[in-house]
């Protein structure tokens, strides 16, 4: 009996270590002026599931090792992490950086493909390297990808498909900045409202505080409460989460699939030259000492 009481109590103690844990993780992650978006943190699931969800049965054919999506997925939520200051809002769609973001993610795509058929390597090890660079890349375009359905009003413009000018084309410019796109400082959406508009980050403290910046336009919100309006979705305490979590999966499947073709069908390339550039993306057995050459 008394044995129980002591396992009890030292349950309960590595309970409330473990809330408290929880929450100094999430109040250091707060701190930092990094940017916001479907958050891995704590009860939270993000760009983590989305990702492993989007890889789980393969893409195009192509199965990717488990290796290869966990690098995709690290530099992926690295991406929130990296702090380049103002002009950061392009790699998460923030504050109606449209075309930047339309054409950062369409550069990636192309620097993917570039990374898997460039190389005359002289060791196994550069070889590998070099589709670890390759990843790397994708998963920084993945990032901004999925921020995409979570920080835009795509989906409360009734869109149920994804936008398929991501990844290919330049997207069309925001709304004139006379034009009301929120009301009630910068909290709810103007209802049918014809263009696509992204929320403004101003950070943690005065994520509920009007828009400094401009009152018309729409915040991105608190990610993890409902208290004030905005536009993301990062989690699922926030209006529309599923239908942008499940958009978000499915522009990632596409986004890779898009990645695979670019190679595929590029008629300059050889046949081997396609196997071998996407067995390295997917991280596959190499092929790199069966005395192909890849040369370009
Ligand atoms: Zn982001």
């Amino acid at each position: 009996m008394e044995m129980r009481t002591i396992l009890e109590s030292k349950k309960s103690i590595f309970r409330i270590i473990g809330k408290y844990f929880l929450l100094a993780l999430i109040f250091l992650s707060l701190q930092t002026n990094s940017a916001w978006s479907f958050a891995d943190l704590g009860p939270y699931d993000g760009h983590e599931s989305i990702t492993n969800e989007a890889f789980s049965s393969g893409i195009a054919g192509v199965d990717f090792s488990k290796g290869a999506i966990l690098q995709i997925i690290r530099i992926n939520k690295k991406a929130d992490k990296l702090i380049f200051g103002e002009g950061e809002q392009f790699q998460h769609f923030d504050d109606e950086f449209l075309i930047e973001g339309s054409l950062y993610v369409k550069y990636l795509r192309l620097s993917v493909k570039n990374l898997l058929i460039a190389g005359n390597e002289v060791s196994l090890d550069a070889y590998q390297f070099r589709g670890f660079r390759a990843r790397r890349v994708l998963g920084l375009a993945l990032h901004a990808i999925q921020d995409y359905y979570s920080h835009t009003n795509w989906v409360e413009a009734g869109n149920t498909q994804i936008n398929f000018d991501l990844g290919v084309n330049e997207l069309p410019p925001p709304a004139p900045s006379n034009i009301p796109l929120c009301t009630n400082d910068s909290n709810d959406l103007i209802a049918g409202l014809g263009v696509i508009t992204s929320g403004y980050w101003e950070g943690f403290g005065v994520a509920c505080a009007p828009l400094s910046s401009n009152q018309i336009k729409c915040r991105h919100g608190t990610p993890i409460t409902n208290n004030c309006g905005g536009l993301n979705k990062d989690t699922a305490v926030r209006p529309n989460y599923d239908t942008a979590r499940s958009l978000a999966v499915t522009a990632t499947q596409k986004f890779v699939e898009q990645v695979i073709n670019d190679i595929k069908n590029d008629p300059s390339l050889s046949a081997d030259v396609k196997n071998e550039a996407i067995r390295l993306l997917a991280d596959q057995p190499s092929s790199w000492n069966c005395g192909c050459v890849i040369y370009i």
